[in-house]
This record gives structure tokens, sequence and C-alpha cells, in this order.
């Protein structure tokens, strides 16, 4: 879309002017230090600076093989085998022919005239939480190159679609740090795409879809996109700063030549469209009743015309030449998840409660029980989040902070979690005395690196703390760090007259820190001789 369709007459400046106006305005200000109120650090760091390092030159190291990508997604992403094979070789072909062309661009300085390049971007369909995205996310840290993720719906949504589409590919200026030449070789993931077809039933959104289609038809082509959107003030002024700052104009365009574009969605409806077909064509499909979702099988049937008559202009589906399904995924395949991914919600359940000082192991039979319960939901591998998180909620804030140091979790613990529960809370009313007393090493280790002074808990003293611990339900640490919190003026007091440097410190000081340190304190100006024990057993 030109720039000048975006701006009505008569509502301000044209985006020209307005460039041209802040040019004048930082003239006159100067080389000054800028520093923009309400701007957070996230969008600090996004401004795109002049491009630099070696980003690009690494895509065209590039060396991978289809395989090697499928690999390394195997260590993440359970099943899905199709649309694995499918991306690794898009992406191994899309970058292969972007080395290829960018070698011929450098000996003979441009592009030769007749090079053809029909993009291998991709359609992924598949329910939601299967891995689409996953899938994405994990091919762009291999690769090194930036990825960002948007929904097609946001842009039909905000009624303006030039801008929005072209800050896809400014995003990914930013995620690749304000390197240019990476940012051209980014992948760019649409979601949801399906919700900009215009069947013809649904009068209403037809307009917008179709014009989102055509601009992000545009994107998928080739086209420059400005490194700053032009209606926005904050980052023109921003890209002036820069420009101020880092001396002179940089380029300040992104081609979309080398961009790869992935799209997905649910395409919920595109299966009946496939087997209407083929029941007209009486390939046997169509006499099925059932409403399966889109499988594997008859996702092997979907051609270029079901996608249109599903609502896409053919120029646009014409741009996506590989086409994928992820298929839904069953109880064992969470399970699988659970167990066997690298990045399985379970890791990331048993690093919080260790945070906690709780070790917290998911056995089988509650793996496979978790898996069920998800699976029930039909959001994919995003219920197994959901039913953790409400299975666990309780365990996980009851249990900091108490003698507990384990938690089990099996099929019975999600069976009777009540019952189970109260269990827990019992033993954390209990003193763990092992507990107790490695958490007194750790506060008097902490203590003498941070005030120079030893302290020495008697026996007593620590079964004194770990019951009022344990009575708090708070961890003996959080406890010793409120009680002592100010003795260290006290005991270097003492220190400073005596020359004393371990304290002894008995359960009477543990009752009455401040009695038994003004006691000592009045001792230790008395007596420089107070290494005997006080009275009552204390400091
Ligand atoms: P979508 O298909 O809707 O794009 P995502 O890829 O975002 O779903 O999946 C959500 C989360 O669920 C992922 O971050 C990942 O942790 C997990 N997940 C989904 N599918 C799989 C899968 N096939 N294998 C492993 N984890 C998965």
């Amino acid at each position: 879309m030109a720039d000048d369709d975006k701006q009505s007459p008569g509502t301000g400046p044209s985006p020209d002017e307005l460039q041209q106006s802040l040019q004048e305005f930082f003239g006159k200000m100067g080389n000054v230090q800028w520093g923009m109120a309400g701007m957070n650090s996230e969008e600090e760091e996004s401004v795109p600076e002049v491009p630099q390092g070696p980003g690009a030159d690494s895509v065209f190291e590039f060396d991978y093989i289809p395989r090697d990508i499928k690999a390394h997604l195997d260590r993440f992403v359970i099943r899905q085998d199709e649309a694995k094979k499918a991306l690794s070789i898009a992406v191994c072909d899309h970058y292969n022919h972007a080395k290829y062309l960018r070698s011929l661009e450098n000996e003979s300085g441009k592009l030769p005239e007749g090079i053809e390049l029909q993009k291998q971007n991709v359609i992924v369909v598949g329910p939601t939480g299967v891995g689409k995205t996953y899938l994405v996310k994990h091919i762009a840290e291999l690769i090194g190159v930036p990825f960002v993720k948007a929904d097609a719906t946001k842009f039909s949504e905000t009624g303006y679609v030039g801008g929005d589409v072209d800050d896809l590919v400014r995003d990914l200026v930013q995620k690749a740090e304000g390197d240019l030449d990476l940012a051209e070789f980014g992948i760019i993931y649409i979601d949801e795409i399906d919700k900009i077809a215009t069947r013809s039933e649904m009068i209403g959104r037809d307009v917008s879809g179709r014009g989102v289609q055509t601009t992000l038809l545009k994107l998928m082509e080739e086209t420059e996109v400005p490194l700053t959107n032009p209606m926005d003030i904050r980052s023109q002024m921003k890209s002036m700063m820069s420009m101020q700052q880092g001396g002179g104009a940089a380029k300040d365009t992104v081609n979309t030549r080398h961009i790869l574009f992935i799209v997905s969605g649910a395409f919920s409806g595109l299966e009946k469209v496939v087997r209407k077909r083929l029941s007209e064509g009486q390939i046997g499909f169509g006499a099925d009743p059932t409403e399966r979702p889109m499988d594997g099988e008859l996702f092997s049937e979907v051609e270029t015309q079901d996608f249109i008559d599903f609502g896409f202009e053919a120029e646009f589906i014409g741009r996506l030449p590989v086409r994928v399904v992820c298929e839904k995924l069953s109880a064992a395949d969470l399970e699988n998840i659970m167990k066997f991914s690298e990045g399985s919600l379970l890791r990331q359940y048993e690093r919080e409660f260790e945070a906690y000082g709780i070790m917290a192991r998911f056995d089988d039979t509650a793996i496979g029980r978790i898996a069920s319960l998800a699976e029930k939901e039909n959001t994919g591998a995003r219920a197994l989040m959901t039913v953790c998180e409400r299975l666990l909620r309780d365990f996980k804030f009851e249990l900091p902070g108490t003698s507990v140091s384990e938690l089990s979790i099996t099929e019975e613990l999600i069976d009777r979690r009540e019952e189970l529960l109260e269990e827990y809370r019992e033993l954390g009313r209990k003193v763990d005395v092992e507990k107790a007393s490695r958490e007194l090493d750790a506060f008097c280790r902490d203590f003498q690196a941070e005030h120079g002074v030893e302290l020495e808990f008697k026996p007593e003293a620590l079964s004194k703390l770990a019951e009022e611990a344990a009575e708090q339900g708070r961890s003996l640490l959080q406890l010793c760090r409120q009680r002592f919190r100010d003795v260290q003026f006290g005991l270097k007091l003492i220190q400073k007259n005596t020359g004393r440097t371990t304290f002894k410190i008995g359960p009477e000081a543990v009752k009455d820190p401040d009695k038994y340190l003004s006691d000592l304190v009045v001792k230790s100006y008395r007596s420089s001789d107070s290494e005997e024990e006080t009275p009552s057993g204390g400091v």
C-alpha cells in the first residue's frame, strides 16, 4: 500500500512533512543525548541501528541438510513427522536458493535478469497446540535467523491494513537487534490465516480478509518495507536520533525477497470442502458420514482449488506451495511429550519447586493421568499446562516455606488431591531437623561472609528455631534472617572491645536476641575477657 493511502486529506501533515519537520527540529537541538519518558528498555533495544555484525554471513554459511534439521526438531517436537520433513526441506531449499542468489549478486554486482525464484513459503494446517509454532521457533533458533509470529486476525481487526503487515518486517529487524542483513533472511510466521479466508457465505469479513491477503501477497513476493513506520511519530523520532548519533543515513528499507513465510491455521471446514469434492468425484471418501478432522490421509488429497473454495485468492494460495498437516495429538502423544521432549513442562515444574528447596518428581502413573485429562481439553499440548496448573496450584502455594523437601507426584496425588495435600500440610508442620540444620549452616555462612563474624548455634538453639519455623510455616532461613537482622552491629562492637570473632548462640539468645546482645555489650565494656560463657548459656 502506498503511504498516501493511509493519509486522508486534511488530517495533519503527510509522513514526508512530518519527517521534514522532525529533521529540522533535531537539527536545531544539536547532538544531544536523549532519553524518552515512557519508553521501556525493551523498546529502547528495538531502535533499528545501523546494520552491523556478522548475522547475514552466517546465513550464507548455511550448510544444513534436511535430515539435520529434522533431527534437531525430533529432540523437541513429538510426532508431526510429515511437517518436520516438509519444513526441513523447505527451509534448506529456501536458504540454499538465497545463498545462490547472493553469490550471483556478489559476482555481478546485481541480480542477473531472468532469475526466477519460486519461494518455498509454507502453509501448515492443524489444530491448536500441536506444535506448529514450536516447530518454526526451533527451526529459526537452529539456523540462527530472527523469527516473528503474529495472528492474521490482528490485521483485519485494525481496519488499517498496510501498516500492520509491514510491522511484521520491522519486528524482524528488532529481533535481529538492528541487523538489517540478517532480518532480510528471517522467518515470518502468521497463525490463524484461515480467518482471512473470504468464503462467500461470510459476507462482512470479505473486504478486510481480501485486503489482508493482497498486502501479505506483496510481502511474500518482494517489496521494500521502510524501516520506520511513516505514521509512527515515536519511531520516526528514534530513527532520527540514531541518525544523529550514528552519523549519516543508513539503509532505511528492508527487502522481503528472502524472508520465509510460514502461515498456519486450523482450517476447520477445509475437510468438508475436500470431502465434498471427492464425493462428487466418487473416490470413496465422501461416503464417510463421520465428521473427522483433517488428518494426513485426507490432507494428501487437498488441492489448490480446495483452498480457493475455502476462501483464498488464487494468487495468495499460489504463493504458498509447501502444504503440510500437523495432526491432532492423542493422550499417548501427550505422554511422550512430557517424557521425551527436551522442552518438557515437567522439567519446568521440577525447577519451579526446586527453587523453594522442594524436590518434586512426577512418576509414570501421574504422567499417564495428566495426559488423559489434558486430551479431554482439546487444546493439544497447551492443555498440559492447564491441567498441571490446576492440579498442583495448592501444593505450589502451601508447601514452599514448610519443612517439606520432597513432593512425589503420583496418580494417587492427582486422584486424592485434598487428602494428600492435608498429609503434606501435616508433614510440613513436623520438624525436619536435617533440613533445618542445612539452612542454619547456610545462614551462618552468609552471615560470616557479610559481616566477618562467626556464629555457632548450640543444638538446643537449632531445635528451638526449627520448631518455631515449622509452627509458623516458614523456612528456618527466613526466620533467622528476620530474627537476627541487626545483631551484627552489637556483635561488631563486642568484637572491637574484646577481639572476639566467634559467638555461641544458645536457646535464650534465640528467644530474645536483643536482650542477650545488650547484656553482652555491657559486659564487654566491663571486662575485656569475655571468653567465658554467659550464665544463661547465650552468646
Ligand atoms: P500451535 O500448534 O497452536 O502453534 P504451539 O506450537 O504453540 O501450538 O504449542 C504450544 C506448546 O505446547 C509448545 O510451546 C510446546 O511446549 C508444546 N507442544 C505442542 N505440540 C508439541 C509437540 N508435538 N511436541 C512437543 N511439545 C509440543
